[in-house]
Formats: C-alpha cells, structure tokens, sequence
C-alpha cells in the first residue's frame, strides 16, 4: 500500500546525479533514486512520458543531426528496452523552468541558479511523490562543448546522445552502478566512456523497475510458472508489467490490483512455506491459493505489507499440506507494476508432529442431505482430531470422519481439521461445503393424467414455490409503498 502523503510535504526534489568528466568532481553527492521512506526505487507511473527537449536545431553536428534530434534518438534507445513506459521526446524550444509540470531538456550555465560541479556536463533533477516520481529535469553544462558522434570520447568534446542517454537514465530511476562498488560495462556508470549504448547492465536495470516490452509468460493463471522445493530456500525472479488480471480472480492483499502474474509449488512433504517478495522493485501484494480454475480458488494466505505503508515488500507463511499444489500470485498495489523477487522458504515438518496423508476435500451436498469431511493422517499416537467450521470449533466434531446430516444453508463455508499429538499438530487446508437448491419441480398440469403416486396433497417443493412467490409478492408491494 501507499503511504499517506500530506499536502504540504508531498513533494521531494532531489538533484538526482551528475555526470562527471574525471574522478573528483563531487559537489552533486546526494542520490536520491530510492525512496528512503519506502526503500522502493522512485520510478514513474505505467504510462507516457513527455519530455520536452529544448537543446536546438539551429548546429548541423558531426553526425548529421541537431541537438534535438540526437537526444531523442537517446529516448528511442530507451524505449526499445522497456516495457510500462513511453518516453515521448517533444522537440520544442525555450528554456526550462523548476516544478513546472514539464520534463525538460535544456543548455543552461547552472542548474536554476546552482553552479556546476567542476567537472559535471549534465545533471538530472527530480520530483517525487511517495515511490512516483512526478517531474525531471535535464540540464546540461552550456559552459562545455557539445557535439554528436559515436565510439571513443573525443577529448573536450561531449556527446549530446551518450549523455542524454546517461541523463535519461537518471530520469527513469537508476543510478550509477561503479558508485555502487560494481565494475561493469555501463552507459549509467558515473564517468563517460566509449559506451555509447545501452548495455546489458543499463537495460537490466531499467526493465528492473518498468519491465521489458511484451506479456509475462506467466500472466495467466493456467500458466503459472512452476517451483520445485523440497526444503530450504529458493529465489525466483520476474516481473508483472503489461501483465493482467482475469475475470473471477480474487484481490491479493485485499488490493483489486490489475497486473498478476503466478507461480505454482506442489508441497513434496508437509510444513511450512514462508514467501516474500522482499528485493521487488515496487509496491507488491502476495497471494497464495487452492484449486483449479482462477475462479473458484480458496484462499490460504493473502498479504500487502511486511509494515503496511512502509516495508511495501509482501511476507506470508502457511502450513503446506503434502501434495498440494498451491497457486501463488503476485499483483500491485493500484497496479503498480516492476521486477519481482520472491522468495520461497520451506520448512519441512519434523518427524513426530502428525501428517496429514489426505486432506479433507471440498463438497457439494443438496439441501437436506448428508455432506461427509474426512482426513487421513499418521503419526505417533494417539491422534486427536478437532474440526472447525469458518474458523470456529465445533463441538464434539473430534473424530477424523465429520458428518451433517440434514444439511442447510446456513451449513455452507469452510471447514478444516487440526490433528494434534503429543509432539505438536496441524491444520489443514479449508475444503469448502457448498450446498444447493433443487430446482422447482415442473408446474402441475389440469389434466392429471397418470401421474400416480401422490393423491392429493401438493408437494412440500410445490409449497415451497408459493411461499418463494407469496414473499416476492410481499416485496414487491413493499417496493411500490417506498
Ligand atoms: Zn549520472
């Protein structure tokens, strides 16, 4: 979930990183691409984004093309790559202005009215709201001398595409990987190269926060990405941008969501399984479910927040019964979307606590009649059963076979039952009673006919109707009264 964000406080600019020359350049040290509240990357919403790029048209460079033209080419090379957002380069002239609503790209001498760092061409600033940043700015160095071409650095000259490109990447949320102690080929490192390109770093971490282009293989349901655990942990990757969500899913984290994407894990041995979602590059909710159509899923354990509004990482744990399979999806909160770390952590259970073999199964009993729930399980004795009905006990329901005779509707929802012995017990998963209404019968005719068997008394199904008809009756007079 969000965190609630008051008027006066909810922006949050930052002077997101410059671009150095040589080492020593300093005088732009604070980065603020994580939202330090949330600890998630501030990144922008799914959607378009407008910048305006004001560099000129005037200069035929190097390599043919105008300022203009070379930046938006850098945009392009962006756009390729990523999967929930649009840079949409609007060439345009002027000069920029702080907090204005615009995105813009502009030559100035400082950078609205703070000097250059001694050896930075460009700098990224920003505005944020929560984990969404709002409005960059890219202003570069007018004192320099600028130009467009390709390969190795030409010395006093800068590159007005590598840069923006650089510049660009601040604007979408990453940092500089060589400050973060990495040495890698990187058009985001903090010193110009002959890197001229996104690489495959830079790419990694812009799909990391807005996804690569396309679907998720496992957006559906049906082809949930399957887990193989027998014990211990397992990391899993992927991410939810474009990704949707069916009709008849369930809201995870008590969230509608929109983007799911699932995996599935069939619990080898009973225990207990934590997931979290911890490493995500946004706001993630968690949801873990039995059954077989997205549809009809029961609910084992659902979760927003590790710390609602602040660790926006998911965390859950339940008791994995033995060859069950679980679904497990993952959403957004408000449909954010980005990269996904989820972990899975499986604990088996020790020896002496009772397992169970065979886990009651869901049933569908007509009114009045018998619906039966059993279980199997073994274990050092004895074993003692409890059953439970939408998570309260029933009395005397203590044996592994539980029976309703003469069942209502008023009997319908979800049982489980919790084996104990000496060494600890466990709970089942819920099987579900559903309990249905016999259609009414065929209206009776004049005739008679053979009709045999009931003389002349109407049927109890019959009286059933009239009352059904005479209260449809009452509310539709009250209806006419209001
Ligand atoms: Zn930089």
């Amino acid at each position: 979930m969000k965190t609630p964000t008051s008027s006066g406080k909810r922006l949050r600019f930052a002077t997101l990183a410059a671009l150095l020359l040589s080492l020593g350049g300093g005088g732009w040290a604070f980065v603020f691409l994580i939202n330090s509240n949330t600890g998630l990357p501030i990144k922008w919403p799914a959607g378009g984004v407008p910048i305006h790029i004001m560099l000129g048209t005037d200069r035929e460079l190097s390599d043919g093309s105008t300022f203009n033209a070379s930046a938006a080419v850098a945009a392009e090379m962006w756009n390729e790559v990523l999967g929930s957002v649009r840079l949409m380069p609007i060439q345009t002239a002027g000069s920029s202005a702080q907090n204005n609503g615009r995105n813009e790209l502009a030559f100035a001498s400082t950078v609205y009215g703070q000097q250059f760092g001694e050896n930075t061409v460009a700098v990224a600033t920003g505005f944020s709201q929560g984990n969404e940043r709002i409005e960059s700015d890219i202003i570069f160095n007018s004192a320099r001398t600028w130009d467009s071409y390709r390969g190795f650095v030409r010395p006093g000259i800068n590159d007005i595409r590598r840069v923006t490109l650089h510049e660009l990447g601040h604007l979408l949320g990453l940092d500089h990987p060589d400050e973060a102690g990495q040495s890698v080929t990187a058009v985001m490192n903090s010193r110009i190269s002959g890197v001229d390109w996104l690489a495959p770093d830079d790419i990694e971490g812009g799909q990391s926060l807005y996804g690569p282009p396309g679907i998720p293989a496992n957006d559906q349901f049906a082809n949930a990405t399957p887990v193989t655990l027998s014990e211990g942990r397992l990391t899993v990757t992927g991410h939810n941008t474009n990704a949707t969500k069916e009709a008849g899913e369930p809201n995870h984290g008590e969230n509608p969501g929109g983007s799911s994407v699932w995996w599935r894990w069939t619990a080898p041995a009973q225990g207990t399984m934590a997931l979290e979602t911890r490493g995500s590059y946004y706001d993630t909710t968690l949801g873990v479910y039995i059954g077989n159509s997205v549809s009809a899923l029961t609910t084992i354990a659902t979760n927003d927040d590790i710390n609602p509004g602040i660790i926006q990482a998911s965390s859950l744990s339940f008791t994995a019964i033995r060859n069950t399979t679980y679904h497990i999806a993952v959403d957004g909160w408000d449909r954010d979307t980005g990269g996904i770390t989820l972990a899975f952590n499986f604990t088996p259970a020790t020896a002496a606590v009772p397992v169970i073999l065979s886990p009651p199964a869901s049933v569908v009993a007509p009114q009045g009649g018998t619906a039966t729930f059993a279980v199997t399980a073994e274990g050092a004795g004895p074993l003692s059963y409890q059953w439970s009905f939408n998570g309260t006990a029933i009395n005397g329901a203590t044996n592994a076979v539980y029976t309703i005779n003469g069942v209502s509707s008023a009997n319908a929802g979800q049982y489980r039952v919790t084996v104990s012995n000496a060494a600890g017990s466990v709970t089942s998963n819920p099987a579900t009673l559903t309990v249905t209404t016999p259609a009414p019968p065929p209206p009776v005719t004049g005739g008679g006919g053979g009709g045999g068997g009931g003389g002349g008394s109407p049927s109890a199904w019959f009286l059933g109707a009239l009352l059904v008809l005479t209260l449809v009756r009452l509310r539709q007079l009250r209806a006419r009264r209001a």
